[in-house]
């Protein structure tokens, strides 16, 4: 029997997002429902580490390392032994691989967050063709999905920092600046990127790990460095987008991972100076304080209202042509107000179960009503609370919908209640009892 590996026994990676052939793209809505929905997670917020490039360059290695940390709860020795295996993500043999999509592990963790509060932490891989020329669209259209559904986005880079790395950025740089144009927005749209260098040959120059990488960085973003203009303006809004930008200089495995057939992942295999800086760069994105829950415009996401946004992205990245940032705005918008809606209409349901679900004893319909009133005046409170993009007027729909839905709730409501109505005497006693008439 196949030695079955400690990762591989807790989940597995699962296709969320497939590229067709005519380069469009499709969610994996059974998947998806299947890793956000789960009752255990559905109302927890939400924190989405990707890590994105091209093929072959450690992106599937790099998350099975992630995977240990999160199973061992960052313990003191998350990284587990020198001989064994290392399982998860695929990271080698098979041509599968080359598929252009977004997996998801399909164990989502709970952690603890910074705030003590419990976390929903899901790993995505997203991988593309980043370095041919033929699919830039393509490219930048996945990398825009992944960050735009992500709290912490690693960009996965060999060597260095390329200007086509850069203008990969491009497209959010002007979402970017309108996003902060709404007068309801947070000011920066985006969470957290860390650009992180694979193979840096450079360390004397800038030394290995996250300081070092912040000085190189600062160097690669500094505007006067181009004359370029396009990409003047995308150093200049990348930084305007992100809270956080980083850029992690990691030192190269060892010849073992690059080049032996037979290497099956075991530290033991793997350079001493790679084991020291995956150990400063995976609490760097998984520990306590620097977990980073999802947020859009200034809302904390939770896991089921991450779905509304992998539903609203989706749409407007299917087209051949990039979506106008207009459109993106549109859509975050629209999503916004969806998991407002989904998120009050669960308050409903929950306050709603309280007061008549199944177990609970046969109330009079005035009794009832004046309840679901009360209930129904919560979940529209809880709506309007939330920030939404597009303005009042756009979210009036939205509210309208909710309406509608608790009205319809309402009546399923009162059937299920009626049954509960003690049975009039007359109809169940035999006729031979007479019913005392007092
Ligand atoms: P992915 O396609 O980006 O997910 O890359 P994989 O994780 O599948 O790794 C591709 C190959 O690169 C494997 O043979 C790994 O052993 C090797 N590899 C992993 N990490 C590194 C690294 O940091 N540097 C080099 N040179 N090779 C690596
Ligand atoms: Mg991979």
């Amino acid at each position: 029997m196949p030695p079955i590996h400690e990762a591989a026994r807790i989940g597995k990676p699962v296709q969320i997002i497939t590229t067709t052939d005519n380069h469009s793209f499709e969610l994996n809505h059974e998947a998806l429902k299947k890793l956000l929905l789960n009752e255990d997670v559905r109302h927890k917020n939400v924190c989405v580490v990707s890590v994105a490039g091209a093929f072959r360059k450690g992106k599937s290695f790099l998350l099975d390392f992630m995977l240990r940390y999160l199973n061992k709860q960052g313990s003191k020795d998350w990284l587990g032994p020198e001989d064994q295996p290392l399982a998860g993500f695929s990271w080698r043999g098979g041509t599968e691989r080359e598929t252009t999509g977004i997996w998801a592990w399909s164990k989502v963790f709970l952690c603890p967050g910074p705030d003590g509060e419990e976390v929903a932490v899901i790993l995505m891989d997203t991988q593309g063709a980043f370095d041919s020329g033929s699919t830039v669209e393509e490219c930048a259209k996945m990398f825009a999905l992944s960050t735009m559904n992500s709290s912490h986005q690693v960009l996965n880079l060999s060597q260095n920092i390329q200007e086509d790395d850069l203008q990969h950025l491009q497209l959010f740089t002007e979402y970017g600046r309108l996003a902060m144009e709404e007068e309801s927005s947070e000011a920066k749209p985006f969470q957290s990127l860390m650009i992180l260098v694979r193979d840096w040959s450079y360390h004397y120059e800038y030394d290995y790990g996250g300081s070092g990488g912040s000085k190189f960085l600062d160097k690669r973003l500094n505007v006067k460095r181009t004359r370029h203009r396009d990409l003047q303006d995308v150093r200049r809004h990348i930084t305007s987008c992100f809270k956080r930008l980083g850029c992690f200089l990691m030192p190269h495995p060892g010849l073992a991972v690059a080049n032996d057939q037979d290497f099956d992942g075991r530290l033991a295999d793997i350079s001493k100076d790679f084991k020291t800086y995956l150990q400063e760069l995976a609490p760097l994105l998984l520990s306590k304080e620097n977990l980073i829950v999802k947020e859009i415009n200034g809302t904390k996401v939770t896991c089921q209202a991450l779905l509304e946004y992998f539903k609203a992205y989706i749409t407007i990245y299917k087209g051949d042509v990039l979506p106008e940032p207009k459109t993106i705005l549109q859509a975050t918008a629209e999503a916004n107000n969806l998991a407002a809606v989904a998120s009050a209409l669960d308050k409903y349901t929950k306050d709603m179960e309280q007061v008549c679900g199944g177990d609970k004893p046969y109330l009079s319909l005035d009794e009832l009503k004046k309840k679901h009133n009360q209930v129904e005046e919560a979940a529209i409170n809880q709506f309007r609370k939330v920030r939404k993009m597009g303005g009042r007027q756009y979210s009036q729909q939205y509210e309208e919908k909710l309406l509608a839905q608790m009205k319809t709730y309402e009546q399923q409501y009162i059937k299920h209640n009626d049954n509960k109505k003690p049975f009039n005497m007359q109809t169940i006693l035999p006729t031979y009892i007479t019913p005392l008439v007092i």
